[in-house]
């Protein structure tokens, strides 16, 4: 019996009678999966100001001079991206979605696992880094995640300087343009992507379940309210914090790989008792 066994009643009792429930899920989720978040990515903006780097031009000159001290950033990232797993609390997400309960998830993770665990309705609002887009026909191609990390891998310790020219030649190309094919995650300075899907999906929602998510980076923290406002129960499962107070009506402060499978067997017990 979990300390919030009374919660995760609450929270299955709200899933059940639903065929709607989108989730949002944030840089919590991945991080139960090991996935740095960009904040805490060996201090990476310490080295690097946002704010200056926000254009290519900038971007690069940045990459560039701080290359010695990116090289080790980058060989971390790749091979935590490289080893990550979907966790329980993926898997448990998936579970919702054969019940016939979760309809889509909303997510603000670029790391493939929710695509990966099995959910089939998936709006990345900031990308996928193991989708490629070509610069030149907009074709789009989805990497295997741990056959691309190990490619790079490679390629990075064949590289002595970390140029604008060896970036360019880590890069794939289209195969049907052969155009320079950059991964398609929103960096600093672009727009979110499905912005009107996503808060289509909030509004079509009848649940809301918001996982690891810090509620700071909109407009993906505007979602909750919208499903509020459509009548949805909004679920809150995050160890450190509730960003969502006022509108939240379960709150469960564990972390989701646990939270999560305690719920769907709840829902099982539930319908079980019927
Ligand atoms: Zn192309």
């Amino acid at each position: 019996m979990s300390r919030w066994e009374n919660e995760i009643v609450k929270a299955a009792s709200i899933l059940s009678v639903s065929t709607k429930t989108v989730v949002m899920s944030g840089a919590g989720v991945s991080a139960e999966s090991n996935i740095p978040t960009f904040r805490d990515a060996g201090g990476l903006w310490d080295q690097m100001d946002p704010v200056e780097a926000g254009t290519a031009d900038n971007l690069f000159a940045q990459l560039e001079q701080n290359a010695d001290k990116l090289k080790p950033i980058l060989n971390d990232l790749l091979n935590a991206f490289g080893k990550a797993e979907p966790n329980p609390g993926h898997t448990a997400l998936f579970d919702l979605e054969k019940m016939g309960i979760l309809k889509t998830v909303i997510t603000q993770n670029i790391d493939n696992l929710h695509r990966e665990a099995g959910n089939t309705d998936i709006i990345e609002m900031h990308g996928n880094m193991f989708q490629m887009r070509c610069l030149g026909c907009g074709h789009k191609a989805i990497l295997d995640r741990k056959s691309y990390v190990s490619d790079i891998e490679e390629k990075l310790k064949t590289i002595t300087k970390l140029d604008f020219s060896a970036i360019v030649s880590l890069a794939l190309h289209c195969e049907h343009c052969s155009s320079i094919m950059r991964p398609d995650v929103v960096m600093f300075g672009e727009e979110v992507q499905a912005m009107s899907e996503s808060f289509q999906a909030a509004q079509d929602s009848d649940a809301m379940l918001v996982l690891g998510t810090s509620g700071v980076v909109y407009p993906a923290a505007y979602l909750p309210f919208e499903a509020k406002k459509a009548g949805a129960g909004i679920i809150v499962i995050n160890p450190k914090e509730n960003p969502f107070d006022k509108i939240t009506d379960v709150y469960i402060p564990m972390k989701t790989g646990e939270a999560l499978p305690a719920i769907v067997q709840e829902i099982r017990n539930q319908a079980g008792a019927s």
